[in-house]
């Protein structure tokens, strides 16, 4: 794509005094509203800040555009899409960091830094890295090592601070003060790196929508894409602007309740499985807000339950495995129906899926261990199982088990539950019977047991010590009785038992969770421990009314599944 630059300015949106590059790259100095670019000329190709513009290193095509045919036909509609997730790092950031990085080369800065748990961090180093200018990336210590490995492997320093992500930013801008280094995120040079979306699409040969879905976080790709239609407008390109569609999750919607109040919001805290898009104080909310009004648009929200559901239909049909983000704009498409019938809609498909397997594992029922014997794999095809998994997508993880047959081995395994349930006087109720199912259906039936808890006994001592005495049978050997301590019952029972089985089979408690169906007094509880042996980790479950019971079953049951894996 052509590019170049007539001169421009920099200049704040709230307040209108110009700002000089060289002092900031992030706020007005006078009022710290945010700033736009402003060219001398408009001209028939995009335009960008910098002096000496080098072709994008990492990637040389356009993300395609493409039209969805079958969601076109079952919502009667024109839709498309523009899938984002084709860039280098599987997000559209990439657009942002290219041109922010060259900035930063620029102005002579030694480093760059940012605070970003997820896709800026990826994007934001992967083109630093490709430059060859430093990258801190400031983050939360709670942040999961695999949200850092794009980072990491794009070279980037890791900052890790004690503190939640409002700490890192304050502490980042901080640190970009205290030396010559650029402060990377949703800044004005990133909004003029991401306006190339629409001239891609005038390049692609279409820009003429009723309506742009975008997905929205802080707001800065929003503005951008509408930026690059006003530019292309001005220079006499394009006729027309889009109506341009606000979407975010429900549980973090500052920008949509923002525009129905027709003034900036911050909130406290947002939490949604949109990760991307769960931003608390949106930095571009002006800009989205003039965006929506200039363009007489609109702005929804969506459940998180329509995110699942819209994420898998988009999978299913038109075979895009997106980020929840991204299904954004699809659920509330959906939800709205009525307004968009025969409309032209484009969707922006933000970022890949691939980065989200861990909420497709979460909302998934996995699948039992079946023994390799293909008469039991008919009994489970012919079982049920198969279509309840399928069906409790963006459901309750346990619908629909009551319509499951079990094969033998399952059913006399769910008999024994419910019996030993029976014998403490306790009759399962409806949602508990659908639990239990569900926890026997996930596991093996064949699981031989080594370990076996015949009785035990508990004292409280002072200070909430307790005492422990288990009997029990390990393999054929006799009968043999621990006694132990611990602080509270479970630990005292588990200590116990383990300073005999250790010996048998050491097993690390890392987890224990205890979960109670419904709070009155003889409910079910599950217990599911995570249990680790030299660096392999295993689960495992119990379900009793008794909690101890539970505990008991979950270790017992965790010793064999453990014997059986690490005996192969
Ligand atoms: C960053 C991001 C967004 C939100 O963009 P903003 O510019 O923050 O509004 C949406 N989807 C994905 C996948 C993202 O990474
Ligand atoms: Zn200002």
């Amino acid at each position: 794509m052509k590019s170049s630059n007539s001169g421009y300015t920099m200049s704040c949106i709230m307040c209108g005094r110009e700002n000089d590059e060289r002092e900031t790259s992030t706020y007005c100095t006078y009022c710290g509203g945010v700033l736009d670019i402003e060219y001398n000329k408009s001209e028939k190709h995009i335009q960008y800040p910098l002096k000496e513009i080098l072709p994008d290193p990492l990637k040389n095509h356009y993300s395609s555009l493409k039209k969805l045919d079958r969601l076109s036909e079952k919502y009667d509609a024109e839709l498309y899409a523009k899938l984002e997730f084709e860039h280098p790092t599987g997000c559209f950031k990439d657009r942002g960091s290219y041109i922010e990085v060259q900035k930063a080369l620029e102005l002579g800065a030694d480093a760059i830094c940012l605070a970003s748990t997820g896709n800026m961090a990826a994007s934001v180093a992967a083109y630093a890295c490709y430059f060859k200018i430093p990258c801190f990336v400031f983050v939360p210590e709670k942040t999961p090592e695999v949200k850092l490995a794009q980072a990491t492997i794009y070279d980037a320093t890791i900052i890790k601070i004690k503190g939640d992500f409002m700490a890192c930013e304050k502490l980042c801008r901080e640190f970009a003060k205290s030396g010559n280094y650029y402060l990377a995120g949703d800044y004005v040079f990133r909004q003029e790196g991401q306006k190339s979306f629409s001239y891609e699409l005038y390049e692609q040969g279409d820009t003429e929508f009723d309506y742009i879905f975008v997905p929205i976080g802080a707001g800065t790709n929003f503005a951008a894409i509408y930026k690059g239609y006003k530019e292309m407008k001005a220079a006499g390109m394009i006729d027309k602007i889009p109506s341009f569609v606000a979407v975010q999750p429900e549980q973090s919607s500052p920008v949509v309740e923002g525009i129905f109040k027709k003034d900036k919001i911050v909130k406290e805290q947002v939490n949604t499985m949109a990760d991307a898009v769960a931003v608390a104080d949106p930095l571009d909310f002006y800009k989205v807000f003039r965006g929506i009004e200039e363009t007489d648009g609109l702005a929804f929200t969506a459940t998180e339950n329509e995110l699942l559901e819209s994420m898998q239909e988009m999978t299913v049909e038109e075979g895009y495995f997106t980020e929840p983000a991204c299904a954004i704009p699809l659920a509330t498409f959906k939800n709205n129906l009525d307004q968009f019938k025969g409309k032209k809609c484009l969707f922006v498909l933000t970022g890949t899926g691939l980065k989200s397997s861990h909420i497709v594992a979460k909302y998934s029922l996995s699948s039992p261990v079946l023994p390799p014997n293909l008469e039991r794999i008919q009994q489970y095809i012919e079982s049920g199982f198969i279509d309840m998994q399928k069906n409790s997508w963006g459901q309750s993880r346990n619908t629909g088990f009551e319509n499951v047959n079990m094969d033998e081995g399952h059913t006399k395994l769910y008999d024994e539950y419910v019996n030993n349930i029976n014998r403490k006087g306790k009759t399962l109720k409806e949602e508990e019977i659908k639990v239990l199912r569900s926890l026997v259906y996930n596991e093996d039936a064949d699981l031989e047991y080594p370990v076996e808890v015949v009785d035990y006994k508990l004292t409280m001592r002072k200070h909430g010590l307790v005492s422990a005495a288990v009997k029990l049978k390990i393999e054929d050997k006799d009968e043999i009785i621990s006694l132990d301590q611990g602080v509270g019952p479970i630990d005292a029972i588990l200590t116990a038992i383990k300073s005999e089985t250790d010996g048998f089979l050491p097993l690390e408690v890392i987890n224990h969770e205890v979960e109670i169906l419904s709070p009155d007094t003889d409910s079910l509880v599950i217990v599911t421990l995570t249990l680790e042996k030299e660096g392999h980790r295993f689960t495992s479950k119990g379900a009793s009314p008794d909690t101890l019971e539970a505990v008991i079953q979950a270790f017992v049951k965790g010793l064999a599944i453990a014997n059986k894996a690490l005996a192969v």
